[in-house]
Parts: C-alpha cells; structure tokens; sequence
C-alpha cells in the first residue's frame, strides 16, 4: 500500500443526503466527502419519489406517526427512537424550507400532503408530485457549493477503515475506476454515510453505486451490525427490463392506482383488507406470488389519475415512456426489487457506532427506527435526523480541531481503468434475489451463506467485492439466524397457507 495522507477535516463517506446535510451542520469544522461519482449522482436520495414523512398537518401529531412507525415494524422498532425522530420531523422540514425547497402548497399556503401506505393519515411532504429526492438534494448542493469547509473529493470510494482494536483513526481510499493503489487517510473523525444494499440483488430501485460496500467495510472493520436481515423490497418497480428499475412511487396507489393480474382481477385484497395500501411488505409478497405464478402484475393509473399523469407524476410518466409505455393510457407492469436496508451500521441516538471515532447516518445505518419494516418515506427523515444528530456529537469530540485547518486533500491523478469483476458481481446479485430475497427459506438461505463464502475465496484480491460480499454475508446469515417471519423477513419453511403457496411457486433448486 502507498504512504499515507494525514487531515484534520472530519471524512465523510458518501454524498447523499445523509453526507451533505451532516457537512453543512458541522460546518465550520473542515470536511472531506468522498463520492464515488460526480456529486448529486449515485445517491438513493436523488431519486427518491415520494417525499419525507412528518406530521405537519393540523390534524396530525408525532405521536400518531410514531405510532405507525412502530406498528410498520413489526415489534422491531425501538420506540424511544420512533419518539424522537418523529418529534424532530417538523423542524427539518421547516428548515429545508427555508434553504428553499419548493415543497407542494395548497392555495392557503398549507402543505400538500401524500398519503403512502401504512401511515394512518395523509402525511408525506412532497415536491413538485415526484420530485422530492432531486429538489431537497438541489437544495442542499447549492449550499455546500457556497461553505467554504467542505472539500469533496469526487471519482474515489472509501474500501476500509484504518483502527486498532476498538478505535477508528482513518479511512482507507482509492479511485472509484480500480486504477492505483490503496491510500489510508488518519483523520479524527468518520462519518459513514454511504447508503443501502439495493445493489447486492439481481433486481433493485437503487442506483449502481448503491451495493452495500460502505456497510461491508464496516464489517471487516468490526463494526457492531443490527438487523441486517430486514430488507425491504418495493412492490412496484416498473419492470420494463431496465437496471436498475425505475420506481413507481407508492403515492400512485395512494391516489387510487389499482394492482392487477393479467386475468383483471385485484389480487392485493385477497392478502390484505387494506389492498393497495397494505403495508409494503405484504404487497410485495402478493405482486411476487403474482409474478410466480405467471399472471404478470400491473399498475393501472388510468381511471384514477389518466390525463393528470404526466403534470402529478413527472417522473414516473418519464421513466414509463422511456420503456414504451404512456401510463395514462396503458397499464404499467412492476416487479418486486430491493428498495431499503432497514439494518445496518449499529447506531445509537447520536450516530455513535460500536467503535470510537465512528458515526453512521442515514440508510448505511439502523437505529431503531424501522425495525422490520420501514414505514414509507420514513428514510429520507432518518438520514435528516442522524445526520445532524452526528454531526453535533463529532464536534463535541473533535473540538480541538481548527476551522483554518483547510488544506485540501490531493489524492493524486486517475490511473487508467480496471476492469471491474462483473461476471462475479452478477453471480452475486442473482444468488442474493433467489434465496435473500422476498420469500426465504432454510435450504436457501445455507446455500447462499455456502456460495457468498465461495466468491469471498476465489476473489480475494477484490476489495471491493469483498466488501459487497461481507455486506451479502450479514444479511444472508442473519435471516437464517431469524427462523421465523417478521415484517419483510419473510420464512417459507413457517407452515401456513401463504408461505406454502408461495413455497411451491418459487423455491428452485440452482441450475
Ligand atoms: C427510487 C427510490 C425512491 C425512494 N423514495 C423515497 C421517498 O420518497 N421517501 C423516503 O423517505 N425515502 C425514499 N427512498 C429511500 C431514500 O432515498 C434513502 O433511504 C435515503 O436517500 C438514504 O440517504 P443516504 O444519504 O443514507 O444514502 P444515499 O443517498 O444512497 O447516498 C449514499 C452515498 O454513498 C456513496 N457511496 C456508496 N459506496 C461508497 C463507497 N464505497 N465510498 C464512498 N461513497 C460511497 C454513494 O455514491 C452516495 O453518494 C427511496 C429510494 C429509492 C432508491
């Protein structure tokens, strides 16, 4: 490995939402933020669709939207949490008003809120119908553009973490294009921010970037994980053989969108009372089951919404006619994909991991707060609320660092390109949607473990694939830890009408 580079600035992993609203809070403190890509892309929080969660109507109180959090989760929610960032939701709202997001108001100026499914009223602030992960991220860009403190170095990943024992004192990095070699960079302080799993399955909403590698180097760091078992995948992904899926926000069927099967009829009441809007998990599992069975799912917009499709749902009509299809007038046909880890990074109330001198925000970290299931649009207010609640303790604990100290980090020019180890990645994600994904059960699940620990061998020299590989590992061991079903943790082997049906319909055995 090359010599070492030595910073004062606090690094921060990733540039989503959870990374750009930390730098502004620790700001003036100097900040380094490695991004894989050009800032603004690869990051889940640039296409989130539905909005933010949080009680802002007359009508509505924290309390009522914790409740649902935690009634979303399935008895995994620590209610202390649910309390606390629900109760925190209001002000970020405000606040990213303030730094000019252009949330939908009614004539009287009041907020336009979706109703998603789960929550128990209309509750979810939004932008421009769609637009919400975009317009926030917009926002907040403009404003780390302008702080002074925060350095970000674009075209480079993080790999590791530098520690002894149970002390992180650095971060290992190198350029995102595999050229060069490994640099470790001492700093007094890491923030992880780096995102969900939605990459380690063949199907996924989440951008490339995205694949659980930030979770993996924690691992290998020793870093405590908790419930990393709980993925949650969206019910409909717009499968028009696009990777990843673009995601038809849940807001559709909020406004009345139908799910069909190719016989017309509308399977989601038969799982549920509740049909469209029963918890994401639960129509997962139908749309799933539809799928197996061969009567491919759609989502028909055109009596509830029609015309309005294109004005309300900008980018949902986008994606739809970049596949061929015009949702105000054709059915859209979805699939089940990795959408949100609900586990993670350990992490307590301020962010603080199991190891000194390392945070985690945002979706790279579990908290508490979803348990099983995350509530809709209960991530982008996640990744709002750890991220400053981090970011003030890392400064309580980095005090003596100066805010002069802003000499920019310089990693060096881009070696050429190395190819990456695509046929391994694909092995990977295909083994990770057929037995860790919706419906699980022991045979898989021992399968998986047996051949994720077999990529692990034979590619060794990989770090980047080890990292996605750990990440898989942690999810595939603790779902076979957890033998019985809970929120999106799904047994087949638990005996019981469902479980069986679905059984039948999709466990395979590997060609
Ligand atoms: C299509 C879609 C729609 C969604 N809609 C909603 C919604 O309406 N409401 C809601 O609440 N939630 C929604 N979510 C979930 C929400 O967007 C995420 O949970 C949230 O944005 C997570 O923010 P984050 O900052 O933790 O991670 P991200 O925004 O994903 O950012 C992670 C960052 O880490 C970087 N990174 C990855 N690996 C490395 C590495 N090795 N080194 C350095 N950097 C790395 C990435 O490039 C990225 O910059 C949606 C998600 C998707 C995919």
């Amino acid at each position: 490995m090359a010599e070492f580079l030595e910073t004062n600035r606090v690094v921060i992993v990733g540039a989503g939402l959870g990374a750009l609203y930390a730098a502004l809070e620790l700001s003036p403190l100097p900040v380094l933020m490695i991004s894989p890509v050009s800032v603004g892309s690869g990051a889940s929080s640039a296409w989130a669709q539905g909005g933010v969660a949080a009680a802002m109507a007359e009508y509505d109180s924290p309390e009522a939207h914790a409740e649902d959090t935690i009634a979303a989760g399935a008895g995994v929610v620590d209610p202390e949490i649910a309390a606390l960032v629900t109760s925190e939701a209001r002000n970020h709202i405000l606040e990213l008003a303030a730094l000019g997001t252009p949330f939908d108001r009614d004539a009287e100026g009041r907020y336009v809120l979706n109703h998603e499914a789960a929550h128990s009223a209309p509750r979810v602030v939004r932008v421009r119908g769609d637009q919400a992960g975009s317009k926030i991220m917009e926002r907040l860009l403009a404003a780390v553009s302008v702080c002074p403190s925060v350095q970000i170095l674009e075209g480079v990943v993080a790999t590791g973490l530098c520690s002894e024992g149970e002390r992180v004192h650095g971060v290992e990095l190198m350029h995102a294009n595999g050229g060069g070699e490994r640099r470790q960079l001492l700093c007094p302080a890491v923030l992880l921010a780096g995102g969900g799993v939605g990459g380690l399955y063949a199907k996924t909403t989440n951008p490339k970037e995205i694949r659980g590698e930030v979770l993996g180097l924690a691992i290998r760091a020793g870093a405590e994980v908790r419930d990393a078992e709980f993925v949650q995948f969206h019910p409909t992904a717009i499968d028009l053989g696009l990777d990843p899926c673009p995601l038809a926000t849940e807001a559709l069927r909020g406004a009345g969108g139908l799910l069909l099967n190719s016989e017309g009829e509308r399977f989601a009441l038969k799982a549920d009372p509740r049909g469209e809007l029963a918890p994401r998990d639960i129509v997962a599992r139908s749309i799933f089951a539809e799928e197996q069975a061969g009567r491919a799912p759609v989502l028909d917009v055109r009596a509830a919404i029609g015309s309005e499709m294109a004005e309300r749902f900008p980018t949902v009509t986008a994606s739809c006619l970049r596949g061929g299809i015009d949702p105000a007038h054709e059915p859209i046909p979805v699939t089940v994909a990795a959408h949100y880890h609900m586990g993670g990074v350990a992490a307590d109330a301020w962010g603080r991991t199991s190891l000194s001198g390392l945070w985690a925000c945002g979706e790279v970290a579990c908290t508490g707060l979803h348990g099983a299931n995350r509530l809709a649009s209960n991530g982008l207010l996640e990744a709002l609320v750890f991220a400053r609640r981090a970011a003030n303790d890392i400064v309580k604990s980095v005090r003596n660092c100066s805010a002069k100290d802003e000499i920019e980090i310089d990693f060096g020019e881009t070696a050429p390109d190395v190819p990456h180890n695509d046929a391994a990645i694909a092995s990977l994600r295909e083994l990770m949607s057929r037995d860790v994904g919706v419906v699980r059960t022991q045979v898989g699940l021992e399968r998986a473990v047996h051949e994720i620990t077999r990529l692990m061998n034979t590619h060794t020299h990989d770090v980047r694939f080890l990292n996605m590989c750990y990440a898989a590992l942690a999810i595939a061991e603790a779902a076979l830890a957890r033998e019985a079903s809970c929120g999106s943790h799904f047994r087949a082997d638990e005996c019981n009408a469902i479980a069986q049906d679905l059984t039948q319909a999709t466990v395979r055995e590997p060609t």
